[in-house]
């Protein structure tokens, strides 16, 4: 891609990224059908590079026309892994009730490391392992999903998973997240991001255009607000796609010969102290999805979004950044190197 992208605006976008807005002028399909199709070709081969990755730790196969749908990040509650298990078990319930018209096949990987003595984190990534192993092993289900938990995520699978990514997971609870900076590198990369108004999505946002951005959630004062009233088992009573989600989590069908493991995860998403308010953003999250879903089946449209991204991420440069370090705060005096 980095290939591709200089074969267009020159190479001086590596050392000074503000140049990468110049990609901007190519994004539109119809009058650049042969860098739309190379930059689609560029995308299949990273993609191709990530599912041997995960055919190798996991042992899943991830077909490469599915949607890559990821969220590698440390396991912490308030980056919320958990409503994007919730989101997985909602499309494997559309699937069993054969709700799958303008279905979009969909490849999930979640990967993160937890703090050894960090009982939840270390229960949601045993969640993530044992939805898996149903979803993967069901017929019923075949290429319309898969999903994936990668161990020892770190720096050098990063270097394959950012360039391999259709859509990026960025769903904190909003005012939880401090910036992030997994979001930028899948930017830049051409993902799409699903997410929240929190951290840095709320620049990224900024910079690319809420057409480009699939946008769900509370903002931070909704946060505070629903937390007097905060109800989620009057949310999960009154939301029918939720309600099976939860019968089939609660029913034991994902921990079956491990009866009872995963009854504090769903106490506390259930629990009206819930900081994380992981059900609140059900339904929002839900319908981002959904939209999330059929743009990608629309490849023109996705590519257009997809170029957008990568020509709008030049402001998330560290160069950029110490600048505007040293103009407002540092005022330093740059030095002559000779
Ligand atoms: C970028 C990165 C992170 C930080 O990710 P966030 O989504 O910002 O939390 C953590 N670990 C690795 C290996 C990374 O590459």
């Amino acid at each position: 891609m980095t290939k591709l992208i200089s074969s267009k605006i020159g190479d001086e976008w590596i050392a000074d990224l503000s140049k990468i807005k110049q990609l901007k002028a190519y994004a539109n399909g119809s009058n650049n059908k042969d860098f739309h199709a190379r930059w689609q070709a560029a995308k299949t081969t990273n993609k191709r590079k990530l599912a041997e990755l995960v055919k190798e730790e996991c042992g899943v196969d991830f077909p490469l026309d599915s949607m890559f749908d990821v969220q590698v990040k440390r396991i912490h509650e308030y980056k919320r892994q958990l409503l994007n298990v919730l989101h997985i078990i909602h499309l494997y319930n559309r699937i069993r009730r054969g709700d799958t018209a303008d279905w979009t096949n969909r490849c999930v990987l979640i990967g993160g490391k937890a703090a050894p003595g960090y009982f939840m984190a270390k229960r949601t990534i045993k969640l993530i392992n044992n939805v898996a192993e149903i979803i993967n092993s069901d017929p019923e289900v075949g290429n319309k999903l898969k999903l994936a938990f990668l161990p020892n995520y770190r720096v050098s699978s990063m270097e394959l998973i950012a360039p391999a990514t259709d859509l990026s997971e960025q769903i904190s609870t909003a005012g939880k997240e401090a910036s992030g900076t997994g979001n930028m590198k899948f930017m830049m990369n051409g993902a799409l991001t699903i997410g929240t108004y929190d951290g840095a999505n709320i620049e990224m946002l900024d910079a690319v255009g809420v057409d480009n951005f699939f946008l769900f959630g509370l903002k931070v004062d909704e946060v505070e607000q629903m937390k007097t009233h905060y109800d989620p088992q009057s949310m999960i009573a009154a939301d029918e796609d939720l309600k099976a989600v939860f019968h089939l989590l609660e029913s034991g069908h994902f921990n079956i010969e491990e009866p009872g493991i995963f009854n504090q995860i769903i106490a506390a998403m259930k629990d009206p102290h819930d900081p994380w308010m992981t059900v609140a953003d059900f339904r929002s999250y839900i319908e981002a999805q959904q939209h999330a879903a059929s743009a990608y089946r629309d490849r023109q449209h996705w590519t257009r979004m997809s170029i957008t991204n990568t020509a709008c991420s030049g402001f998330f440069s560290t160069d950029r950044t110490m600048q505007d370090y040293n103009n407002d705060i540092w005022k330093l005096n740059p030095m002559d190197l000779g």
